[in-house]
């Protein structure tokens, strides 16, 4: 079974870093060398990678995919989240992280970024560690 953390969010729309969370997994497993997947079992929420150093990156993507999804088009989902659930396909919901020497491979300005898109909810995120 995968590590399996929860995420509290507390806005509507709002990326998290989870880049801790997922070390965390990651040094219970004792692996090495290999990979960790991180997977966000909802639909309308997401995992992106990007810059964790200036959070204005992860604004900015926010306000983009606000006017790449507009709210006003005539959804047929009726649940009336539609736009949350269009835009949590465009990010994904897995990323997967090369591990060397027990840490992520990460670049130096990035981080892992829980993207939720129809919050305040509590929201689950899976990391399963493969390697050696
Ligand atoms: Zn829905």
């Amino acid at each position: 079974m995968p590590s399996e953390f929860t995420v509290r969010t507390h806005s509507q729309e709002e990326f998290i870093d989870i880049t801790n969370l997922v070390r965390e997994a990651l040094t219970s497993s004792n692996v090495q060398k290999g990979v960790a997947v991180v997977y966000v079992p909802h639909t309308t929420a997401g995992v992106t990678i990007n810059e964790s150093a200036d959070h204005s990156v992860v604004e900015d993507i926010l306000e983009a995919l606000r006017r790449i999804v507009p709210a006003n088009l005539p959804y047929r989902h009726l649940e009336g989240n539609a736009p949350a659930h269009v835009k949590a396909s465009l990010v994904g919901s897995s990323v997967s992280v090369l591990i060397e020497r027990g840490n992520l491979l990460l670049g130096t300005w990035q981080g892992i970024f829980f993207c939720e898109f129809d919050g305040p909810r509590t929201r689950r995120v899976w990391v399963e560690v493969r390697g050696e």
